[in-house]
């Protein structure tokens, strides 16, 4: 199981996710906010043999458009 630490972007607290396994990214979910509880995407890469994230909320163009 991978964590990965994203910056809400509604509170820009910092939270872990459990992350998809590697031969699964990239990829893009829902998710809402540990802290704030507000709904927000989470897109997950991986670089360098781990996983990346990054949070947006769903009314913004995350990093596939
Ligand atoms: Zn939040």
């Amino acid at each position: 199981m991978w964590f990965v630490s994203v910056t809400c972007p509604s509170c820009f607290e910092v939270f872990d996710v459990a992350s998809p396994s590697l031969e699964e990214l990239p990829c893009d979910m829902d998710y809402d906010c540990e802290i704030c509880c507000r709904p927000l995407r989470i897109y997950i890469e991986e670089s360098d043999g781990e996983a990346i994230g990054t949070a947006y909320g769903p009314g913004d163009s995350g990093p596939w458009g």
